[in-house]
């Protein structure tokens, strides 16, 4: 195990070690199939429900887990040294619906949706991008028309993580007239009402088997006035603030990736021996694995600071460092799984060998949740203003 950060509690140390034994014992087994066959892992998903892992963000008063962002960063990171996919999943319905909900829901959207998520069972995807709208998601068209006490929501999204499989959905849609985000609304969406529609499975580089995307139709949804979380014109400020808490998660995903590759990298260097020695007695690969271990232990170092914060709700400058410190992650998982391939060579291009997996799952982190250059955007925004 990588090294663990000193300010770490008692509670938190012995939850890292819980997680990387579920790890070693749930994940890695599976990792490799579920992407190798695009295979959605039902059986795994009652066992995140019984973690507490899927409905995390849940308020400790309706029977969920109420998990900290750094607790969140522990899991996502153990369960991504095996399994990027998967460790999406930890705190699955968070963005979806908790987030909104804690963020800006109303008590009654409270005391209706908690319960539900606290099970478990309960899958949410989150509908923001569109075809035309992507990093410029202020700019989305889809709207909702009132209709008496309802509204009336069509449009398209676009790569809905968990879409597929999704009970709910969280809409952003044009309400009102106001210029970008001030005239965009947040709806909670039941994925089988009347009117919509999915788009079939897409098919991905990497990020496989638990995090099955697609794309959403929505024809003149009917859905009451209380489906709206927030207030009229007050969704993009919901996203954006699901976005800052999840850009530490996504983070500790692509950490738990490179650490992943890493060992892995400096497991087959002992052993593949090459001109009578063990390759791993080279100076070229010893440098390449200094390289790996240093951006990997220095961005865990941000990452674990940067979530300390947010729990302690010190939100002075936060903005600027999650952006940073997803930026940062999600670039070295890249460079550091494409260099792990290097170093198992011939082999590492095979499927038999989970970097081959890695390094294209990697390629997902500089994209979502915001690319890598929105990320850069961002922190030159804090830095300039
Ligand atoms: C696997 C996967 C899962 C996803 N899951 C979800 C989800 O669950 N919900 C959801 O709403 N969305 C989801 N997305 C969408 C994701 O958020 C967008 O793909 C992302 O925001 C980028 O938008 P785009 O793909 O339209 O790229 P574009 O915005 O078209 O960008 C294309 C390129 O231009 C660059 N660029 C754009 N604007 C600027 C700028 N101002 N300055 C410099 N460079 C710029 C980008 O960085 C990128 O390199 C997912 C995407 C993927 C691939």
């Amino acid at each position: 195990m990588a090294f663990t950060p000193l300010n770490f509690t008692q509670e938190q140390r012995i939850f890292r070690d819980q997680m990387h034994r579920f790890a070693e014992r749930e994940i890695a087994p599976i990792a490799d199939e579920i992407d190798h066959n695009d295979r959605f892992p039902e059986e795994i998903i009652p066992k995140f429900g019984e973690l507490g892992l899927i409905q995390w963000s849940v308020p400790a008063a309706y029977g969920g887990p109420e998990g900290s962002l750094t607790m969140l960063c522990i899991a996502r990171e153990e369960i991504a040294r095996y399994s990027l996919s998967l460790s999406v999943m930890v705190g699955e319905n968070g963005n979806g619906l908790a987030l909104p909900l804690l963020f800006a829901g109303s008590q009654a959207q409270k005391d209706k949706y908690f319960p539900l998520l606290a099970e478990g069972k309960t899958l949410v995807a989150f509908a923001l991008s569109e075809p035309d709208a992507g990093s410029d998601a202020a700019s989305l068209s889809t709207r909702a028309v009132r209709d008496g006490d309802d509204w009336l929501i069509t449009g398209n999204k676009t790569y809905v993580t968990c879409g597929p499989v999704a009970d709910y959905v969280l809409v952003f849609a044009r309400t009102n007239d106001a210029p970008r985000a001030k005239g965009i609304s947040a709806f909670i969406v039941d994925t089988t009402l009347p009117g919509v529609a999915r788009g079939s499975k897409n098919r991905k580089m990497g990020y496989n088997g638990a995090t099955p995307n697609c794309d959403f139709f929505f024809d003149q949804v009917r859905v009451p006035a209380e489906a709206m979380v927030g207030g009229d014109g007050e969704g993009f400020a919901v996203a954006m603030k699901c976005m800052e808490f999840n850009r530490p998660a996504m983070a500790a995903s692509a950490i738990g990736i490179a650490q992943g590759a890493l060992e892995a990298a400096v497991a087959f260097a002992k052993e593949r021996r090459q001109f009578g020695k063990a390759i791993a007695e080279f100076q070229g690969l010893q440098f390449m694995m200094a390289d790996m271990a240093m951006q990997i232990e220095a961005t865990r170092a941000l990452l674990y600071e940067v979530a300390a914060r947010y729990d302690a709700g010190e939100m002075d400058g936060y903005g600027g460092l999650a952006a940073s410190v997803k930026c940062l992650a999600s670039d070295a998982a890249m460079k550091v799984t494409t260099d792990a391939v290097q170093i198992l060579g011939g082999a590492g291009y095979m499927k038999e060998h989970s970097v081959e997996r890695m390094m294209r799952d990697a390629k997902v982190t500089q994209i979502f949740e915001g690319t890598n250059q929105i990320q850069r955007m961002l922190v030159a925004r804090d830095l300039l203003t």
